[in-house]
């Protein structure tokens, strides 16, 4: 005591204090009582109201001391204190012990100040002189010592009581002369540091500096990475050669330092020190020092790092360590700077949420690698990433679990390339590799491929599994314009096209493409409020009952009338639609147009029987808002539930199969069916189909057209219609063009179908006229066929092998 710690020297000081004045209290309060009732002397009542003013004194200073400086005000305290002891000693030598205990009170405040054990020997002495001087003339007067050795009693006394402030004196001297040292040691320091400019420099000055300032041969200032066990350096003095940075020291080896780190103490190994630990020595020996410092670096309370302080021949001048941690705190604090710039830096680099490099960080890297391309040639390539359908997985599971998937995706990319690769988030789902010193293309390809396959592999986010994949567009140096910004952009062209071509690809960029990206972003402009506005239309395909030929339901499709870009099927904009979440908008209006039409209909035709198909889009599916729109729709139209059947792709069922339960109970719930379309172009896993609440499996076109074409494809399509018989659905083939694609169908026991045989999707008149036959023109031309194909040969039913 005093520690490192001014906070806690005070509290422990204060303590001191309080004990002190209570004590004077009590002293003050008998000696009043006894001036008063056992002995009336002047001088005894005197120094009973001294002691009490001293103790209210105390009292009322003691709390503004940290503000007044500890050292000055014990000064004052001593001071004062003596001067009335002498006073009083002189004056009225009856009183001379009881003035002599006073004494004691400077110098026990005293005593924290004094540091080095020479000087506390001096106080303690010069206080027992002033005790026994003061015993003496007491005894000298009660025991009639002779006159002549009164007032030389007396002289000494004043002495000692004057030698003993001296002490205190000299000592805060040495003290001031001590803070002057360290604080000019620090101003060199810092203005010296100040003039660095190369922050990974900071570390190797400040070490110099703490070396010249504690007289040390060398010096260390090391980080402590708690998660490591290790302390990597951060400057040292003497420097590394070529200003290299030693590797991390585990803290396994060095027992000392981790000492030192975990109690927060200052730890001192001196091989002459006979009470020394002998592993401490060996340790030190091993390194080739005399004598060692070990200060923790301590900021906010928290131990962040280690200086390491070393003599190699002599040891350390007394009161070093004082003076090593006086320092470390600047050098704590150069520490922790150090880190906050490292991190700064980093962040203006990287992206926060999956630590990779940012756009700018990318951009820089990709001008400097094609300037270099000038001087050593080879190909700089750009592959431009995008997560397929993020933005319905984000609305879906909410923007956490979005973020948990882009750091799995970050996390895979990574995997996927080499170290000296690039790789950055430069968008909400959009990455971006920078590849150079590529020999052939084929290698650029040949990754891009695998990252789609990689990124295949479904992620699980909380207890969902979902189906991920993305797009990649690949632009190499010499196709594009010579800056990155216009790389990158006709990468992204690049992976736009592998959007449009069905997702989950890669795509190289063609100059082409330009123009069709132009032209996307004008689509995407006007594709904004047209259901507002009015522009959608639906049109009507006619599902046919394939024995009968008459129309069971119809199936609503959606069709842009766009001002400026004419008549718009689904493929041209949908999956637009779906990439900007206006398909939600739109789906609404289809879903309340196609109830209100097909309730008309019903109550117009008298055909209460009569349903329709709408199609509902991933995004849309995944989008909280959907059975309210439905619920909505019917409401509105009147529509009875059971006429609205919902069509799904299969891709969108799987996608998120525990939760795509869920979602269709609730639909089931509402009295809707849902129709799974589009069966066999995706991928089904056959247990969850038969947990999933469906009615209605709408076999693809291309089915049907490879079934005409031979056995293998028309076994495909029997199985298929089984299937859809194994789980109790109605089975309705799409794309049905020819005569002997009904037979075989129906052969194979399909009693639903739709195609451009029976209709093309037509208009609401047209489809009303189709609605009102009482034979549709298709059961007439069928009639004819019929009678045709009779006079020839029958045609065969395939078999299923
Ligand atoms: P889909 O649901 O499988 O619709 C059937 C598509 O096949 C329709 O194309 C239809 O015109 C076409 N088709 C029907 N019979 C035949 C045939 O015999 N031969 C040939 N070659 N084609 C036939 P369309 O209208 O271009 O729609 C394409 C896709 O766009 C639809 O496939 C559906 O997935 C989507 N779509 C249409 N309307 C909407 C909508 O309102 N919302 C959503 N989310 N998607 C829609
Ligand atoms: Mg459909
Ligand atoms: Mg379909």
């Amino acid at each position: 005591w005093p520690t490192s710690d001014p906070q806690r020297d005070h509290a422990q000081l204060s303590r001191v204090v309080r004990l002190l004045t209570w004590l004077t209290a009590a002293i003050a309060v008998a000696t009043l009582v006894m001036s008063v009732l056992v002995a009336p002397v002047f001088g005894l009542f005197a120094m009973g109201l001294v002691l009490l003013g001293f103790v209210a004194w105390i009292r009322w200073a003691w709390p503004q001391v940290p503000e007044r400086g500890g050292a000055w005000f014990v000064m004052g305290v001593a001071l004062a204190v003596l001067i009335v002891c002498t006073l009083f000693l002189v004056l009225v030598p009856e009183t001379a012990f009881g003035m002599t205990g006073l004494a004691l009170i400077p110098v026990v405040l005293g005593l924290p100040y004094l540091t080095g054990r020479r000087m506390v020997r001096l106080a303690a002495l010069a206080w027992v002189v002033c005790v026994v001087i003061a015993c003496l003339a007491e005894v000298g007067r009660t025991s009639g010592m002779p006159d002549w050795m009164v007032p030389f009693a007396r002289v000494l006394g004043v002495a000692s009581g004057a030698a003993a402030i001296l002490v205190l004196l000299l000592q805060h001297h040495h003290r001031l002369n001590e803070s002057a040292g360290e604080l000019s040691a620090v101003v060199s320091m810092s203005r010296d540091l100040a003039q660095v400019r190369d922050a990974d420099q900071i570390g190797d000055r400040m070490a110099h500096h703490l070396a010249l300032a504690t007289g040390a041969d060398s010096c260390t200032i090391a980080r402590w990475e708690r998660d490591a066990d290790a302390l990597t350096t951060f400057g040292s003095h003497p420097p590394m050669p070529g200003g290299s940075r030693p590797p991390g020291m585990p803290l396994l080896v060095a027992p000392v330092a981790r000492r030192a780190l975990t109690s927060g103490d200052a730890h001192a190994v001196d091989l002459a020190d006979p009470d020394a630990d002998a592993a401490d020595v060996t340790w030190v020996l091993g390194r080739g020092h005399r004598a060692l410092l070990l200060v923790p670096l301590s900021l906010q309370g928290e131990i962040i790092g280690l200086l390491e302080l070393a003599k190699d021949l002599e040891p350390f001048a007394p009161r070093t360590l004082d003076r090593a941690r006086t320092l470390a705190t600047e050098a704590a604090m150069a520490l922790e700077n150090a880190r906050l710039y490292q991190e700064l830096r980093h962040q203006a680099f990287h992206d926060g949420l999956t630590r990779l490099s940012n756009r700018a960080l990318l951009t820089d890297r990709l001008e400097h690698a094609l300037a270099r391309r000038h001087r050593r040639p080879g190909s700089v390539s750009v592959l431009f990433i995008d997560v397929d359908d993020f933005k319905a997985i984000n609305d879906r599971l909410g923007h956490p679990r979005g973020d948990e998937l882009l750091r799995e995706v970050a996390a895979r990319l990574t995997r996927c390339l080499r170290p000296e690769d690039t790789s950055a988030r430069v968008g909400g789902d959009e990455f971006a590799v920078l590849l150079e010193d590529l020999v052939d293309r084929r290698e650029a390809e040949a990754l891009a491929a695998r990252i789609v396959e990689t990124m295949r592999e479904p992620v699980l986010l909380g207890d969902t599994q979902v189906a991920t994949a993305v797009s990649v567009g690949i632009c190499f140096s010499d196709d594009a314009a010579e800056d990155a910004d216009t790389l990158l952009r006709d990468a992204d062209f690049a992976m736009y096209r592998a959007k449009a071509n069905g997702k989950g690809r890669v795509e190289v960029f063609r100059p082409s493409m330009r123009a069709g990206a132009d032209e996307r972003l004008a689509l995407e402009n006007a594709l904004q409020g047209a259901a507002e506005r009015g522009e959608l239309r639906l049109q009507y395909q006619p599902v046919v009952e394939l024995r009968s030929g008459a129309v069971t339901g119809i199936e609503a499709l959606v069709r842009w009338q766009s001002p400026s870009h004419g008549w718009r099927m689904p493929s041209d904009f949908i999956s637009l639609a779906e990439d900007t979440g206006l398909i939600v908008s739109i789906g609404r209006w289809v879903l309340g147009e196609a109830c209100r039409q097909t309730r008309a209909w019903q109550r117009q035709l008298g055909r209460d029987d009569m349903w329709v198909s709408v199609n509902i889009s991933g995004r849309q599916f995944q989008h909280q808002s959907l059975a309210v729109d439905i619920a909505d729709a019917l409401s509105a139209s009147g529509l009875p539930p059971a006429s609205l059947v919902i069509e799904l792709t299969e891709s969108v069922l799987m996608a998120h199969t525990p939760s795509t339960i869920a979602t269709l109970q609730g639909l089931r719930a509402l009295g809707v069916r849902v129709a799974i379309d589009d069966f066999g172009t995706g991928y089904s896993s056959l247990s969850y189909l038969q947990r999933f609440p469906v009615d209605v499996l709408k076999i693809d076109r291309s089915f049907v057209e490879a079934a005409s074409m031979g056995a293998d494809g028309a076994a495909l399509v029997r199985a298929i219609v089984d299937i859809g018989a194994a789980l109790h659905l109605r089975v309705v083939a799409e794309g049905i063009e020819r005569e002997d694609q009904v037979a075989m169908l129906t052969a194979f026991g399909c009693e639903h179908g739709q195609g451009y045989l029976f209709s093309e999707p037509v208009n609401a008149a047209d489809a009303e006229r189709l609605l009102v036959a009482r034979r549709p023109p298709w059961a007439r031309e069928r009639a004819s066929h019929r009678r045709a194909v009779n006079r020839v040969t029958p045609a065969p039913v395939p078999q299923l092998h």
